[in-house]
């Protein structure tokens, strides 16, 4: 009878045991990353993490635009002369970035890339550039310039000059990946943490939700916003770490394709939806569009809510975003 007890037992007795969460920090993508894996087992989680980070690190020597053996690169150095082609994958996360590109009118534009050599965001002093050469710039920027060929998934930038480089949507395309390589190790509760894009699954160890804290861009220490996630990614944008003076005033590293110059008016753009990848390229999205056609955005998309923290200190939330937040009355 005491046998048939303990038989009986035995499982219940391993659900309740101790899973262990292991985390790791490490530089990846020029980004401070954290992986978080949970899992009964120690060295399941170490060897699902080993993984997740050798899967960035691939992506980074696919799409980086900085390493000049990428297809990235072949493809900018051969703009306005020849086709390149690509893997498949390369040719799917410039697709899917000019649909992003569509929904936004072209606010979000991989091709902004060309613009990055008269704008250097290393906290310093510099001059706005000169308006004919501001206007030079922008003639480059045209997302419809990027020609795709799905037959054999080749490239061709129709301007020579032409550049396009993945900033704004990259280290979320990243975060889904690793967290698509951490679930095929059996890791169901997890999060990947891409220098502040956040995508978790699951729950904490101790059965809870994950609870993710929004920095306020003037107290780096504090937070504006708390949110609680299951199975979804919170991406923040902001300002606030790379940025330029002109005349003292601030600009960041996010620009407006239509003028070539930062944007102002917005300090930070969040937004929480189910992959990490349409939550950055839409945190990017909205900064450009600000306040008001950003909000708009947001509410009219399934699936994505959002906060926006303008430089009057104000904080928007989107309609539905009350399913998420912990701190109900600050709004
Ligand atoms: P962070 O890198 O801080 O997470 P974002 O995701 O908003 O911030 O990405 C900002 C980066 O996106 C810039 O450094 C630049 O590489 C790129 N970028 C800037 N403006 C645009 C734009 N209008 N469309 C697409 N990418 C942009
Ligand atoms: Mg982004």
């Amino acid at each position: 009878m005491r046998f048939f007890l303990l038989l009986l037992l035995f499982p219940l007795i391993s659900q309740a045991q101790a899973s262990f969460t292991n985390s790791k920090d490490t530089l990846l993508m020029g980004s401070a990353f954290t992986f978080t894996a949970i899992h009964s087992q120690d060295k399941q989680s170490e060897q699902a993490i080993i993984a997740a980070i050798e899967e960035v690190v691939r992506i980074e020597e696919l799409i980086s635009s900085w390493r000049p053996s990428s297809q990235t690169s072949q493809i900018n150095k051969l703009a306005g002369v020849q086709t390149v082609k690509v893997d498949y994958e390369l040719f799917q996360l410039i697709e899917r970035s000019q649909k992003i590109a569509e929904l936004t009118n072209g606010y979000f534009d991989i091709s902004f890339a060309s613009i990055d050599k008269l704008w250097q965001f290393n906290g310093q002093e510099m001059q706005m550039p000169h308006p004919k050469i501001l206007e030079e710039s922008v003639r480059l920027i045209n997302y419809l310039d990027i020609h795709l060929n799905q037959e054999d998934t080749t490239v061709f930038l129709k301007q020579k000059g032409m550049k396009i480089g993945f900033g704004a949507i990259g280290k979320g395309y990243a975060a889904d990946r690793a967290k698509h390589v951490m679930l095929s190790y059996d890791i169901e509760n997890g999060v990947v943490n891409a220098g502040g894009d956040i995508l978790a699954w699951g729950k904490k160890s101790d059965g809870s939700s994950w609870n993710i804290g929004i920095a306020d861009p003037n107290h780096k220490s504090e937070i504006v916003s708390s949110l609680q996630i299951e199975d979804q990614a919170v991406v923040t944008s902001g300002d606030y770490e790379r940025f330029v003076l002109i005349n003292g005033e601030r600009f960041g590293h996010i620009i407006n394709p239509k003028t070539g110059i930062p944007v102002q008016g917005v300090l930070s753009v969040t937004i929480v939806s189910q992959t990490a990848e349409l939550a950055d390229a839409l945190a990017t999205a909205v900064f450009v569009l600000g306040e008001k056609d950003g909000m708009d955005l947001i509410n009219h998309l399934n699936g994505v809510e959002g906060i926006i923290l303008t430089d009057k200190n104000k904080l928007l939330y989107s309609k539905r975003i009350t399913l998420n937040r912990v701190d109900e009355k600050s709004n």
